[in-house]
């Protein structure tokens, strides 16, 4: 079968794990400094904090952004279930507003319409890889003090408006799992551009230790000492983790172009095909191409999707909409409240996409679907 999604593994990234493992530091050794820097120069500049996986990201994200009962998040619905969830997780309310019926990403007229004075974080998602529209969503959580959250974890690597992912949003979550855009194994990071924030999701994620004497309440212990504040986890990277992200890192714009072709490529091939409808681009936007949404039209996506499969070719559909799991539906979410996102959802087919997918696997692709649909 081939897959939707692969890692990119060469001689190199071994050569960097195997380094890590010859030497003193297993875990939060110089490789996570190394990393941690590296990302936050690919990001803006602003601090970055590495842990164990996008989800772990998120839940860091909105616990240093001091989220808990009584505020409100409002996100999309056409998202992996963890940007959701990890804020309902801390006891905030979720607001589902509805997607863009052609990109798929957050609306902000939508968000607008279910601001209220609770709203504590907008968090949207760049699906696919193309950023949302930050900008405008700055603009509405300034106008009631909250903060946006950009879940990266399709579009690292990407830009907007001449800005990075990572420096378009107040906190940004990544994930590189081995299908994202780069891996660590299992990983993630989060960038924040407020250094306080920051600095509460290192401790987060890090147990909830202060080791900075000047802050410390019990000042009479000795060197040794280190103390607790607020209630934290362990979700740090390790070494091996971050020298093999470190190491994929070089060869991030290489990811980029291969992706970007490839999905030039599968857009020359369906761009008049009656029953396709291709994924599409915002101006302004560089994105770093994650996914391949093709959308299959007639109320055929299922039927498509198992005769894709049948043929070896792993398709996905991403996403569910997150208030259809049941977690979500027993707490009274009703179908129907987001009808772009419903409607999406019932056309999306993702065709394999990732850097080492060759020309002639991505022609079988299109080839095989051509027939489905032709
Ligand atoms: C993959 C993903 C996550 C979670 O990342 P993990 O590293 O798998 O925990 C969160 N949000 C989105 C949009 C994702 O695609």
């Amino acid at each position: 079968m081939l897959p939707y999604g692969r890692q990119s593994i060469a001689e190199e990234d071994i050569e960097a794990v195997s380094a890590v493992l010859r030497g003193d530091w297993l875990t939060t050794g110089p490789a996570v400094t190394a990393f941690e820097q590296a990302i936050s120069e690919l990001a803006g500049g602003h601090r970055a904090v590495s842990c164990t996986s996008g989800t772990a990201a998120l839940h860091i994200a909105y616990a240093a952004l001091g989220l808990g009962p009584g505020d409100e998040v409002v996100t999309t619905p056409m998202t992996f279930v963890a940007t959701a969830s990890c804020a309902a997780m801390l006891g905030a309310k979720v607001v589902f507003a509805d997607i863009q019926e052609d990109t798929a990403l957050l609306d902000p007229d939508a968000v607008a319409a279910a601001l209220t004075p609770q709203t504590k974080v907008i968090a949207a998602v760049d699906y696919a890889g193309q950023a949302a529209d930050y900008p405008a969503l700055q603009t509405l959580a300034d106008r009631v003090g909250a903060r946006t959250l950009a879940d990266a974890a399709h579009s690292v690597g990407g830009s907007a408006y001449g800005h990075p992912v990572g420096d378009l949003a107040d906190v940004t979550t990544m994930s590189f799992f081995p299908t994202k855009n780069l891996t660590t194994g299992e990983g993630g990071a989060v960038v924040c551009k407020d250094p306080a924030v920051a600095q509460r999701a290192h401790e987060f994620h890090f147990i909830g230790l202060v080791r900075d004497p000047s802050r410390f309440e019990l000042t009479d212990e000795g060197p040794w000492h280190q103390e607790v504040h607020e209630y934290g986890v362990n979700y740090r990277l390790t070494d091996l983790g971050a020298a093999l992200g470190l190491s994929q890192l070089r060869r991030l714009a290489e990811f980029k172009r291969r992706r970007a072709e490839i999905t030039a490529r599968y857009n020359a091939a369906f761009a008049d095909v009656d029953g396709l409808r291709t994924p599409v681009q915002r101006a302004g936007v560089d994105p770093m191409w994650h996914l391949y949404p093709v959308r299959v039209l007639g109320g055929r996506r299922r039927e498509v999707f198992e005769a894709m499969r049948a043929a070896g070719i792993g398709v996905q559909v991403n996403y569910i909409p997150v208030y259809w799991h049941p977690v979500f539906a027993h707490q009274g979410y009703r179908r129907g409240q987001c009808p772009n996102a419903e409607r999406f959802y019932a056309e999306e087919l993702s065709l394999p996409l990732f850097p080492d997918l060759t020309d002639s696997d991505v022609d079988r692709v299109i080839e095989t679907l051509l027939n489905l649909i032709g």
